[in-house]
């Protein structure tokens, strides 16, 4: 019997209530007077202000499930099994109480115990830090992990560069020979290399130093007086593994998605037994659709910076990836209500906004094919002007004014470029765009009249291009 992802995610709830944790639901993708963040990336992230001791918790155990986007693994989506733009992160949490020997046995009895998850130990890998001989102790001796399970790795030490910090502990579950085929970005995932074989699915943060300025070797650092656990779970991954889906997206939150696209295309298929150039497509959309729509519902709009931007961009990598499957009729709002369904259980918000995500992206979809059509004519004309030349590069002028005139994000130039066996000169793309900014500038300069106003429309619109896109969040250890 498989369980489904809402089972699962409760699962995860009620395990740590029953340890005592207060259960908090999600908090908004956008984050409450955190300047420093575009987006919630983390479990961790919507409740900072109590790790900082700047807000008293309610307690100081906290569980939650949390819907969060990463923007720096927009371009794995669709590549690897197990990256998303926007995911759930289920952790616990916590705030100065238990530490290393509670929270090892605990995450073990819930992977394990026939009456939780009930996952079967002998797949279970776990890496620590060199250092960190305690973590590895408690492994080896308050829990029955196979012998050879744990990697000393050396990259698990969560550091953000001033402030809390410490080593990390993160388990993986080996999916078995069969998932040795499909190639992993990260050709240091443990333990079995290049491959997507061995899936991380939980990071346990041990926030156990604080990180003075000045100090540079984290032996240095001294013990902080309240020590922290953080950790993450990805509810699609896990998904993946009760549901025996080959990727995140082989399950009961993504294939409804999928299934509802085949019905838009004209008979296109999505392949469950093996990698297509369609599969593609169809996962890109189905990840962007969820991330879009949650987006918005929780308040952001499509613009031309800083989150609005990436919803834009998202929302044009679906259109182009729908073209790609032949369907030429706006057909993202149609995905809506699928995804609000598959989320009504535990984010019930998405079927009350199901009307205005519809308005929003359908508005966003007709824009941008306007500009669409003309621009894909012009960047076809350039790589084979390219091709025709032996060149291997689109030129700087090429990419600027494509994303000028016809709103290509340099991205997507890039991409598209790069099926084509062709690089971009980014480089050149930014002189052109400060050479833009310049005239911008001395634009303004000469019409006193709207000077104030000018001046910040201006400096939106041209350093939200690129400025917007770059302002990714941290990757690697939670924030
Ligand atoms: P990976 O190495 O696979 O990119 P990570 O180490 O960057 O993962 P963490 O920052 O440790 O991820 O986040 C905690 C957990 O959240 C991960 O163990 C994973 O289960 C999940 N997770 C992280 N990024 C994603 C993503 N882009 N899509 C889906 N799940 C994710
Ligand atoms: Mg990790
Ligand atoms: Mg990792
Ligand atoms: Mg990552």
């Amino acid at each position: 019997e498989s369980r489904s992802s809402a089972e699962i995610r409760q699962m995860f709830l009620d395990f740590f209530a029953s340890k005592g944790h207060l259960v908090v639901p999600s908090k908004s993708l956008v984050p409450e007077d955190d300047p420093t963040l575009l987006w919630i990336n983390s479990g961790v992230a919507t409740l900072k202000k109590y790790f900082d001791g700047s807000v008293v918790p309610p307690k100081n155990r906290i569980t939650n499930a949390q819907k969060a986007i990463r923007t720096n693994d927009i371009e794995n989506v669709g590549k690897t099994a197990r990256h998303h733009t926007l995911f759930e992160m289920m952790g616990n949490f916590s705030i100065g109480d238990y530490f290393k020997a509670e929270v090892i046995p605990w995450a073990w009895e819930l992977l394990t115990s026939p009456e939780w998850y009930g996952l079967d130990k002998s797949k279970l890998y776990v890496t620590v830090y060199p250092k960190d001989q305690e973590t590895k102790q408690i492994w080896a001796e308050k829990t029955d992990l196979p012998d050879g399970h744990i990697y000393e790795v050396e990259d698990n030490f969560w550091d953000i560069g001033e402030g809390p910090s410490g080593p990390d502990s993160e388990i993986f579950y080996d999916r078995g020979e069969a998932f040795s085929d499909l190639p992993a970005d990260d050709p240091e995932m443990y333990p079995g290399g290049e491959n997507e074989r061995y899936l991380e699915i939980w990071n346990i943060v041990f926030s156990q130093f604080n990180h003075l300025p000045g100090l540079t070797d984290n032996s240095q650092y001294p013990e902080l007086p309240h020590k922290n656990i953080d950790t993450g779970m990805g509810l699609e991954r896990l998904v993946s593994v009760f549901q025996n889906g080959r990727t995140n997206f082989d399950t009961d939150l993504f294939l409804p998605i999928i299934h509802a696209t085949e019905k838009l295309t004209d008979n296109r298929h999505y392949d469950q037994s093996q990698d297509t150039e369609d599969n593609v497509s169809f996962k890109v959309i189905a990840d962007h659709i969820r991330a879009v729509s949650f987006a918005i519902s929780d308040g952001a709009l499509p613009a031309n910076e800083g989150r609005g931007y990436v919803i834009r961009r998202l929302l044009r990598r679906a259109v182009l990836h729908g073209q790609k499957l032949g369907i030429q009729e706006n057909f993202l709002a149609n995905l809506v209500p699928v995804v609000a369904e598959i989320m009504a259980s535990y984010y019930p918000e998405l079927g009350q906004n199901t009307a205005k995500i519809q308005k929003t992206i359908d508005n966003e979809e007709t824009r941008f094919k306007r500009t669409l059509n003309a621009g894909l004519g012009m960047l076809a004309e350039v790589i084979a002007q390219a091709q025709t030349d032996h060149e291997s590069q689109i030129s700087g002028e090429d990419a600027f004014k494509l994303s000028d005139t016809y709103g290509f994000p340099l991205e997507l130039t890039q991409e598209q470029a790069s099926e084509a066996g062709l690089t971009v000169d980014v480089a050149g793309y930014q002189v052109a765009l400060e050479a833009q900014r310049n005239r911008a500038r001395a634009a303004r300069s000469d019409d006193k009249s709207m000077g104030i106003q000018n001046a910040v429309l201006t400096d939106l619109a041209v350093d939200s291009t690129y400025v917007g896109w770059q302002q990714t969040e941290v990757d690697g250890a939670q924030v």
